[in-house]
Order: structure tokens, then sequence, then C-alpha cells
């Protein structure tokens, strides 16, 4: 059957009119209310997961529940108290309950606000880490700016003991589960992680807005919770890395993905008392240079010290429950015509909070809308070229569980079948686009927003579309949201994006709060709800694109080049050094043993990897040669393919070649895949897109290479331009 190219089909101008006319305002409020209201959290929302997809099937979309069973745990008991150790106390390494004068209890919670209903219902999640462990610390605490790698390493170079101490340290740069496990490995017993209206807060004195309710800003009771897995090593259930958690699945122990040492999320209100306690204590922020800024609460009266303050101790608790237990994925599938070849669409539906308006529900709401959309073509008729799947996962937020889980559930047909993932977290929290892809998709990024008109600019009677208002960068893919299994495990080009940016005034967002609620939402997010529509319409656009264009509209011409600029990143890093701006990862091995190379032949190592590295360059100018050409040739066959004067047999051919085409653009990204995986973290196969391994969020490109050439291990640098190159030599013969 090749139905899917006769000219009875509705032409795809036509499905595009539907999706840009389709989604409305009304539907994405209406979303969004239902699964603001009910319980979220992972493992606890089976009633959010029957209503999505008796929404599917209302929808004409066949939906089924699938369901994992998850190691996680769920908060028990929390508690953070200042203390001060008394005089004729015992002194040294133990300290008793009876020498401690409380100084300070946290409150550990969120207050319900009058304005906000949902602030104060009572199913809200105690503030706690997801993967936490469990414990009860009494100990001196030190104040560790980030808490990134970078961060301890500067603290470690003026000798200040991190090990037996709690960590303060503020959100931001990183992932939080890092802060975590650097701490960990250093000797720390407990990590406490605050939001400073410096980076992450509540913004009245720094920039002009107001504290929520009264402005939109994160409030200083405000709590950022969130999961501290080692996402960068593992996403998934900790207990079954490469697996799917099956009934009866074998299980490791988690310990090498989550902390054994406790943390706990705080709001700035609740540090304040533990900050001021260290002034003047140990070395100051000023004396740590580049990164080491002081944070908003200067105007508080916060000096910024390392400490610790002798005598000053925390106490700090936390209770969490472990268990192995149900979650699950909503899927709903919309079959097409060609076999092979499908694209994947998902949204999260888990949130730590009673809101979770923004994360992910903004999502969640344009994945209806969307799907509504397809609903519509369907029912007058329409079938897609290729099979479309829709998920909404579960457990995103303790470590991307749901999506993890069955993509290795499903490896063996996605392998196969998957062209692309495209991925909406938080679909609308401010009016400003983000973007992350694997350059293959940035096409169909640029044509789906040039065709999507901009909210604000519509407002203003200016006729401007997304991509018009959009800074047009489109960041390396990295990770924090679910597509992390499909590009990082297995080669599907993927692609996240969010109405998420900062406006000129900076942050101002609840993100994992109570008050990211619908309240705020309606109130200060997205008013009117245009850009959760304005999402669902570029979604859509792009879904329709990847599934109904004869020639697959993938660019590879821009991956080509984006291979090239990366290479030249490595290339300048070995040359100049490393020059790491604050997020970038710093030098893991810095601290420990440099591999026993001896000088001479690191000289000799150093000298065989430029070598190698300009063959590399070579072989990469081979496949932007090759890439060009492809490109070309395909969008030759599609210009030909709408010709209305093709005799049958022409068409016929032209058909042929591009189905050959398709499987090749589809197979592409599967070159880049390394069976034995990066060094450490073998979950992980793509030669060129990982998580970096100490920031988490940010994307790695080449990472085997660039962390062996931090490592200055140049025979595994060697060893990784040598994969690198079988992996560019693969792709070239994919587009052969
Ligand atoms: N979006 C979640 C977070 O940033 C993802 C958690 C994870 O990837 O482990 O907390
Ligand atoms: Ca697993
Ligand atoms: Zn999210
Ligand atoms: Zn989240």
């Amino acid at each position: 059957g090749y139905e899917w190219s006769s000219e009875n089909r509705t032409p795809l101008e036509e499905l595009e009119n539907v999706m840009l006319s389709t989604p409305d305002e009304e539907h994405a409020k209406a979303w969004t209310q239902y699964y603001t209201s009910g319980p979220h959290l992972a493992g606890k929302n089976l009633s959010q997961a029957l209503y999505t997809k008796d929404r599917f099937e209302e929808f004409g979309i066949p939906a089924e529940i699938v369901t994992y069973e998850i190691y996680t745990n769920y908060p028990l008991s929390h508690r953070l108290a200042l203390l001060k150790v008394c005089e004729d106390g015992s002194s040294g390494a133990s300290v008793s309950d009876n020498d401690l004068e409380l100084l300070f209890e946290a409150s550990l919670t969120e207050p319900a606000l009058e304005e906000d209903p949902t602030s104060g219902l009572d199913n809200r999640i105690p503030t706690f880490h997801g993967y936490s462990a469990n414990g009860n610390v009494t100990s001196e605490y030190i104040w560790a700016n980030y808490g990134t790698h970078r961060d301890y390493d500067d603290l470690l170079r003026k000798d200040v003991n991190i090990t037996g101490k709690v960590v303060l340290c503020r959100y931001g740069k990183i992932f939080r589960g890092l802060k975590v496990k650097r701490a960990q490995e250093l000797g720390a017993i407990g990590v406490l992680i605050y939001s400073d209206p410096g980076d992450d807060g509540d913004m009245t004195e720094l920039n002009g807005h107001e504290a929520y309710p009264k402005g939109p800003a994160r409030n200083r009771y405000s709590v950022q919770r969130g999961s501290v897995q080692f996402l960068s090593f593992a996403p998934g259930d900790p207990t079954t890395p490469g697996r799917p958690s099956l009934p009866g699945a074998p299980r490791d122990d988690p310990q090498r993905y989550i902390p054994s040492i406790p943390s706990l999320p705080i709001s700035y209100d609740d540090a304040l008392p533990l900050l001021k306690a260290l002034n003047g204590q140990g070395l100051n922020a000023s004396d740590l240079g580049g990164n080491w800024g002081t944070g908003g609460l200067y105007h508080e009266g916060v000096k910024y010290n390392v400490g610790p303050a002798p005598g000053i101790v925390v106490n700090m608790v936390n209770e969490v429950e472990y268990d192995i237990v149900p979650q699950w994925d909503v899927i709903a599938r919309i079959e097409g015509y060609i076999k092979d070849e499908t694209v994947l669409v998902g949204n999260h539906r888990d949130a730590w909070v009673a809101g979770g308006a923004g994360d992910p529900n903004s999502g969640s709401s344009a994945l209806l809308e969307m799907a509504r959309t397809f609903g519509k073509m369907l029912a007058s008729g329409w079938k897609p070229a290729r099979t479309i799947i829709l998920a909404s996962w579960d457990g995103e937020e303790y470590g991307l569980l749901g999506s993890t889980e069955w993509v290795e559930d499903n490896a063996h047909y996605l392998k196969k079948n998957a062209l692309a993932y495209i991925n909406v977290d938080m679909a609308a929290r401010s009016h400003v686009l983000k973007t992350s892809a694997n350059p293959l998709l940035n096409d169909v990024l640029h044509g789906a927003t040039s065709k999507v008109p901009d909210p604000d600019s519509v407002a203003k009677g200016e006729n401007k579309s997304i991509h018009d208002v959009w800074d047009k960068r489109i960041a390396t893919i990295g990770s924090g949201s679910d597509y992390t299994a499909f590009q990082d495990f297995m080669g599907i080009p993927s692609l996240d994006m969010s109405f998420g940016g900062q406006d000129k005034n900076g942050p101002v967002y609840h993100y994992h709060s109570n008050y990211d609620s619908f309240h705020w939402m309606e109130k200060f997010g997205d008013p009117g709800f245009h850009y959760h529509t304005a999402m669902a319409k570029i979604w859509g656009l792009i879904t329709l694109n990847l599934a109904e264009n004869i020639i697959v509209p993938f660019n590879a011409t821009a991956y080509a080049h984006a291979l090239n600029s990366y290479l030249a990143r490595i290339v300048s890093l070995l040359e100049n050094g490393d020059q790491p701006g604050d997020e970038d990862p710093p030098h893991p091995m810095k601290f420990s043993h440099n591999h026993g190379h001896d000088h001479g032949h690191d000289h000799d190592h150093k000298k065989h990897l430029h070598h190698r590295l300009k063959h590399l360059n070579q072989t990469i100018q081979g496949l932007i040669h090759k890439a060009t050409h492809f490109d070309k040739h395909a969008a030759y066959i599609r210009t030909e393919l709408h010709r209305s004067d093709l005799p049958k047999w022409k068409k016929l051919l032209l058909i042929l070649k591009a189905r050959r085409v398709n499987q090749q653009y589809k197979n592409l990204d599967r070159a880049f895949l390394f069976h034995e995986g990066l060094d450490g973290r073998e979950l992980f196969k793509h030669v060129v897109f990982a998580p970096g391994l100490w920031t988490g969020y940010s994307g790695d490109t080449f990472p085997g290479l660039v962390e062996s050439v931090q490592d200055r291990n140049w025979t595994n640098a060697i060893r990784w331009s040598r994969i690198i190159e079988g992996s560019v030599h693969r792709a070239i013969a994919v587009l052969h």
C-alpha cells in the first residue's frame, strides 16, 4: 500500500490550517483547571491517568494505560533546627540533645495564601526531595555557594573541611541531585538546598517584580522540591537500569544512582537564620573569586560566609518511606499507513505539588488540545501517513521514570520504527520560547514557529509570528525531561520546547512550589491561556509535518555542521585549556590521581590525539559533503512528487526513492550509538549528546571525548576520537 501518497488524501496545508484554527483558550484553560485540581504525585495520580485516557478515546484515539512497578520514596516527616552547643556540654565529635540550645526551628512548609485556593489544599505534598535518603544528623554546617563540582573544588583548595559537615547551598546552575552527589563523595553528612532570591526567587528588590501573591515572583516561603537522583548517571527506576520495571523484574541495589545522605529543600525564609549565623565565620564569598558572588539575601543581612560557626549546629531530619509502587503511562496511538515510521510526542502528568499549573500541566493541557485537534481530523476521515504515538508520562519528577521505563520496555519497537520524539514539559510559564533539539529537527521547528502568530504581538495589533519574536537559539539537548531516554539511549532525534524563557526582568516562576498553581497561572503566568494554545499549535504542526510530509523533513546538513562545531570546541579546549563558565563541568580528576601518565608519554599521547582529531575533522567534512547532497536529493524528490503532470510509472519510482530516503533519515541518528555506552554511565549510548556529567540539565557534546580531555586522559581521548570517527563513518554509510 502506497495509499499514503494518493491524490485523495487531504493536503498537508489543509491539515495545518485545522491545527492552526482548532486549539482554543477555553479548552486550554479547562484542561489546566482539571489537572491542577487533583492528586498529582507519581504513583498517586491514577484518576488523572484514567481521565487522560478517557479524553484521548473521546477524541477517537485508542489509548491504554501501561503500568510499571517503580522504586520511589514518599515523605513521612522532616525537621530542621539551628542549635547552639552549650559551653559546658560535651565538646568534639558527639553532641547529645541535652547540650543544645534551640535557636531556630524551620517551618519547612509553604503557608496557605488566601488568594490562592490550591495553596491550602489538604493534599499538599510536604517539602522533601525525591529519592532522598533517610537520616537524622546534627553537626556544624558550611555554605557551599551553588554546590557545583567547581564550588566544592574551590573550598577544598582553601582547605575547608567538608567531611562530617552538613552542606547548605543554593539552588541554581546545575541539577540538584549532583549537588548532593558531590557533597556525599566528599564526606558531607547532609545537604540543605535553598532558593536564593538572587537566582531562583522573589526578585522584588532586584528587578521590580513583586512576590506572590501580589506579583508573580517566588516569595520567601516558596520551596523548590525536586529529585536528587544522580540524573546524569542513570534516569529511570534506580533498581532496574537498562530494563523495564515490570512485575518480577530483577532489581539492583539502587545506591549507585541515589544519595545515601539526607537532603532537604528549604525556602529562603528558613535559610536566613542559618546563613546569618555564618556571618563573619570562615571564608567569605569575596575570598573565593569567580563564581562566588553574594546572593539576593545581602540586603537581609547575609554576608555569605562559608563558616563553619564554631558551636553552631543544625539538626536535620529526613524521614521518607521507600516502596515499589505502580506508576501509569497513558499511551495513545493514531495508526498511520506506513508501518515502520512512527512519530512520538509526550508530556509528563505527575507533579510535586497540588497545583503544577506550569510544571507540567501547561504541557498536559497543550497535549490534550493537540489531541483534540487530531480527533477532529480523524472524524473527517484522516489517517496519517505515519503512526503518531501520544504519551502522558508518570514519574518524570523523580527521574524521568515513566518515559525511561517505557523506552526500555519498547526498545525493540523504537529502534526499528521511531522517527522523532517531541517533548513538551512546561508549555507555558512565560511568553518567551526556549528550545533544545537534535539539529536534524531544526527545520521543522523553524517552520512550525513561523506559522503560529505570537499572542502578545496579536494583542498589540502586530502581525508577528512566534518565529519573529523568538531568539532562534536552539540549545544542545541535555537532560531534565522525558526526551532523555529517547535521544541518549536510543538515538531518536528529540526536541524539547517551552514558553519558559526569562523575560527581561528575570525568572519569576514558582518552580516545584505549591504556588505553581492555577491561580498563579491565570493571574500572572499566562492570563487568557494564549501561550498554552500557541504551544498546542506549534507542537501539532511539528507533529503533522513529521507524520505527513512525503519526505521526512530532517536537516542532515545542519547535523553535520553541528558536529563540526562541537569538534572545533574540543580542539580549542585542547589548545587553550579549559575556560569554563559558571555552569561548565570542572576538571573531575583534579583532586584524584591523574591516571598515572608520566610526562614524556603525556606529550606523545597529546600529539597523537591532535593527529586523531585532525582525522576526525576530515571525516566530518566528508559527512558534511554527503549530507548536503543527500538533503538536496531529498528536496528534489519532494518537489518532483508535488508535480501534477507526473506519469504514473514515474510517480511510483519517486515514491520508492522517497521511501528509501525516509529510511535513511530515520536511521541516521542511530549511527551515533555506541553499545558500550559512555565511561561510567553505560546507559548513555549516544556519542554526540549526553547531559553534562556534573551539570545534569545542560547538554554535553561528544561527552566521552570532552570528559577525557578534561581529565587530561589522552589515551582515553584517543579511544573516543576513534569511536566517534567510526560512528561518523556509519552515518556516511547510512546516507549512501
Ligand atoms: N524535571 C525534573 C527536575 O528537574 C527531572 C528530574 C530528573 O530528571 O531526575 O527535577
Ligand atoms: Ca528500568
Ligand atoms: Zn516537568
Ligand atoms: Zn518538574
